[in-house]
């Protein structure tokens, strides 16, 4: 009998399995694949950087290094060279994981894991053979798979999903991306850098429509820059593919049609929990109307012994996310009392430039009423984005407006992706716009820049501008 069995090998689930051990719990962790690290390391996270750095290195030799004074000739893309170094940093991760089990004594079962009651899960293997083990408590982590639209065939040749675009044997020349949203605008980015023309269809006004409006606004002008066209405000409402071509069809905002004919298209239009296979009734474990397995406050299921993180419940579908309640539950389960502010979970794009954001958005403050100040520095005038020729975006600081406590920063702009976790310290300790102002920056760095924001929210101080 194991104190703990995770059902589920991504970041929620592996990271849960090595809290549970390192409190001393006897813990086993089930994955029907292979390899574990679940769709972060295998196919999302970890593989879409991998192919978003090759192509921005590729995309930089095109485009800055003459400027730099650095002269190439015969300049060429090796798409295959490129997968594959992609697919050994898939597996150097993978194989991490796999030491991490070794060496926190977790036992790995390889197989689908199916409840036959609350405490027993039955392990499938791929020739059907099985085993039942029993655990004291059970973590799902089974995460999520690519949505698509009831009348979209995905054929997973030309119409694909970002699993399928992470291992094309060509670049497009014209990729037809459904979703202004994160996963599509990175894996667009890579292509667009290798030379495809990218035309992204999206059915909201704004592309990453969750994030601050400034955000997607100023995004949207920096990949026009590098291929990229819009289509906002448009309702996919048919995808037709006969031999190499596609044909996207879709609704504007006048009841109009639109033709965008491409080579492949990429559907991302979010992602939907995943439960298949997973028997939850035989548990009892409730399933919401959309999937989601159902949890209170403290990610326990209607069977108290049922535990459920990451993408398969409520909340953002990011792999921190997924990380936080692993370690959240597997302190529950030993009687600990660990807390997560949801608020303060940054989320991230991976594009060039990259946006990075946490806390409150300047629309989710007017809706609630709360009066805030605004400061706001261009990369433009940091000395270090010119020295890298940067200078593409913003830092946007949101504060009280009577305390000066900072409620949201908005980053679009280099590194973004790294600056944001000193706006998380910040924002976990409630300071203030001032207490930012008055810390030492090194200079220069791209960190300036949400120094100078906070200059600009206190008292419109910022010294560079
Ligand atoms: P998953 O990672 O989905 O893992 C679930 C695991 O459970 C899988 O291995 C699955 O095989 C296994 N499983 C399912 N059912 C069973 C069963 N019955 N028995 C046994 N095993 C089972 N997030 C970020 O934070 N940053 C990023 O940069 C980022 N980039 C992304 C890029 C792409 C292209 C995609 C698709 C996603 C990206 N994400 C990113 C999202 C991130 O991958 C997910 O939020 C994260 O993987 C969720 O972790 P999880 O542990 O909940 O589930």
């Amino acid at each position: 009998m194991y104190d703990v069995i995770v059902i589920g090998s991504g970041p929620g689930g592996y990271v849960a399995a090595i809290r549970c051990a390192q409190l001393g719990l006897k813990t086993a962790i089930v994955e029907k694949y292979p390899t574990l690290g679940g769709t972060c390391l295998n196919v999302g996270c970890i593989p879409s950087k991998a192919l978003l750095d090759s192509s921005e290195h590729y995309h930089n030799a095109a485009h800055t290094f003459e400027t730099h004074g650095i002269k190439l000739s015969n300049l060429k893309v090796d798409l295959k060279q490129m997968i594959t170094r992609k697919n050994d940093v898939v597996k150097q991760n993978t194989d991490g994981i796999q030491y991490l089990m070794k060496k926190n004594k977790i036992d790995v079962h390889q197989g689908v894991g199916s409840f036959v009651d609350k405490t027993t899960v039955k392990v499938t293997k791929g020739d059907g053979t099985s085993s039942d083990i029993q655990g004291k408590n059970i973590i799902i982590a089974t995460g999520s798979k690519p949505s698509s639209l009831p009348f979209i065939k995905l054929d997973k040749d030309r119409v694909i999903t970002s699993t399928e675009t992470l291992n094309l044997k060509e670049i497009p020349k014209h990729l037809v991306v459904i979703g202004g949203g994160v996963i599509g605008l990175e894996l667009g980015s890579v292509y667009a850098r290798l030379g495809a023309k990218v035309s992204v269809i999206e059915f909201m006004d704004s592309l990453i429509p969750t994030m601050d409006r400034t955000m997607g606004k100023e995004l949207q002008k920096s990949l026009k820059k590098i291929g990229f066209e819009f289509f906002l405000k448009h309702k996919v409402t048919a995808v037709e593919s006969k031999g190499k071509e596609v044909t996207v069809k879709a609704e504007n905002g006048k009841g109009e049609i639109i033709e965008v004919k491409g080579d492949y298209v990429l559907v991302s239009i979010g992602r939907k929990p995943y439960t298949d296979g997973l028997n939850a009734e035989a548990a009892g474990v409730k399933i919401t109307d959309r999937g989601q397995v159902e949890v209170n406050d403290h990610l326990q299921t209607n069977v108290p012994n049922i535990y459920a993180i990451g993408d398969v419940v409520k909340g953002a579908m990011l792999a921190h996310k997924a990380e936080e309640e692993g370690v959240f539950v597997a302190e529950t389960i030993l009687g600990q009392k660990p807390h997560i502010n949801y608020n303060l979970i940054p989320g991230v794009v991976y594009t060039w430039p990259e946006v990075a954001a946490v806390g409150y958005t300047e629309e989710q403050l007017k809706e609630k009423g709360i009066k805030y100040k605004t400061g706001k520095f261009p990369f433009m005038a940091s000395g270090r984005a010119r020295a890298s020729m940067d200078t593409d975006g913003l830092v946007k600081v949101l504060a009280d407006a009577e305390t000066d406590e900072i409620l949201g920063v908005h980053m679009i702009g280099p590194r973004t992706a790294d600056m944001i976790a000193e706006a998380v310290v910040a924002m976990e300790y409630r300071a203030s716009a001032e207490d930012i102002s008055r810390m030492s920056h090194a200079h220069p760095t791209y960190t300036e820049a949400f120094k100078e924001a906070c200059l600009a929210a206190t008292d419109n101080r910022a010294l560079h501008i």
